[in-house]
């Protein structure tokens, strides 16, 4: 097994400190910490031979005591609309999914924040696999790295990058992991890492009141809420955190969230469930509630999942449910769903954290694989 310790995700003052531990005189050590974010994070070195303006005894001392490695890629699938998904690992059991989704003006990089989630939305697969732990910051961005390294995206200042975009809406709740998310996305958005503007990274929480100002203040990504209902009573049982913290709660957090002006909207996502929250009724209490909030709504067709207990809204409802909130002055594009046929749509992400029988596990497949055929018969009636 590798001992040697990970660069990847220490800030700036903590890499200076492993150089400085690792032997290297104080007086390069500013220099050297420079040199290296550049490697790691502008042209996305993997190994420290590569490093060609760097002594040769340095890079060897370098190779000794630390590694740039990635998480291990255990598969990665390509949909047939380009949408590309893969499964890592870090450690035994510690297995999550990342995603590109490519588009015409963007590429757009959904990351995991955790093994697993705590908050048991029904409506998402991620929700029946228990939380495992946080992902580290190596961890959060070695997603971006496996990514970036697939598609030839270095260096990431390049003018024509292919992940332009990060939203923070894959396996996880990131405001329950909130120091590891942040230290990873002050890289992404660090001027000489990463480079991402803050514009460009959003945020998604399922509702974690009390973090939001925080993650305002000291992340300052764009933020998207997983709305989802109107009213407390269908909300508590959908997205049960809700309980805890319910809409009015959220509501005002979003009020008072730092920088949300009308060039920088919040974005409320809304997943469509035949029949649970779909009805025009709940479209015109939906443009009461965030009054006053710079908002768009997010609509987002319902994914399934094998026993997943919902469907999705019927499609002329989807657009009659958009118009009225697109009447009332508010955005409301609808999310085409991408990569279903490779469960990497909104909702579908979930690693194997339990053992599972082979049996089991093969009519798992199966009943996956059926899915993905109806699904994609419905994809290709729904307009684009
Ligand atoms: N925990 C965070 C980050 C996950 S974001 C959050 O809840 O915001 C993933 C987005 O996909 C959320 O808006 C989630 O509610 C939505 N989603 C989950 N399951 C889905 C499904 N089956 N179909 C469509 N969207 C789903």
């Amino acid at each position: 097994m590798d001992t040697r310790a990970s660069l990847i995700g220490l800030a700036q003052p903590a890499l200076k400190d492993a150089l400085l531990a690792a032997g290297v005189p104080e007086k390069s050590a500013a220099m050297r910490t420079r040199q290296l974010w550049n490697w790691i994070y502008v042209h996305g070195a993997r190994d420290f031979a590569a490093m060609t303006n760097l002594a040769k005894d340095f890079r060897a001392l370098l190779e000794d005591k630390f590694t740039l490695a990635r998480p291990e890629v255990v598969t990665a699938q390509l949909s047939n609309d380009g949408t590309r998904k893969w499964l890592l690992r870090t450690g035994p059991g510690i297995e999550f999914e990342t995603v590109y989704i490519p588009e015409e003006d963007r590429g757009t990089l959904c990351v995991s924040s955790q093994v697993g989630c705590t908050l048991t939305c029904k409506f998402c697969h991620t929700g029946t696999q228990k939380l495992v732990r946080n992902l580290t910051p190596a961890e959060i961005l070695g997603q971006l790295f496996v990514a970036r390294d697939t598609l030839g995206d270095w260096p990431s200042t390049a003018e024509n990058r292919k992940v332009t975009n990060i939203v923070m809406m894959g396996m996880g709740e990131p405001l329950y992991n909130f120091d590891n998310v942040k230290a990873a996305l002050g890289i992404v958005t660090d001027g000489d890492a990463l480079a991402l503007s803050r514009r460009r990274v959003t945020l998604s929480t399922a509702g974690v009141v009390p973090m939001i100002p925080r993650a305002g203040s000291e992340i300052g990504s764009s933020l998207a809420i997983s709305l989802h209902a109107v009213r407390d009573d269908i909300r508590d049982v959908i997205v049960p955190i809700n309980k805890k913290y319910p809409i009015k709660e959220l509501l005002d957090a979003c009020r008072t969230y730092p920088g949300a002006s009308n060039a920088r909207r919040i974005t409320f996502e809304y997943v469509m469930l035949k029949g649970v929250n779909d009805s025009l009724a709940e479209a015109r209490e939906l443009v009461q509630l965030i009054k006053g909030i710079p908002a768009k709504i997010n609509l987002i067709p319902f994914n399934a999942w094998p026993g997943a207990p919902y469907e999705c809204s019927d499609w002329a409802q989807i657009e009659k449910f958009a118009e009225i909130v697109n009447r009332a002055g508010y955005a409301s594009p609808v999310r085409t769903p991408r990569g279903r046929d490779i469960m990497a749509a909104c909702g579908q992400l979930k690693s194997e954290s339990v053992k599972e029988r082979a049996s089991a596990r093969l009519a798992a497949e199966k009943a996956a694989d059926e899915l993905a055929a109806v699904q994609s018969a419905q994809l290709a009636r729904m307009p684009h």
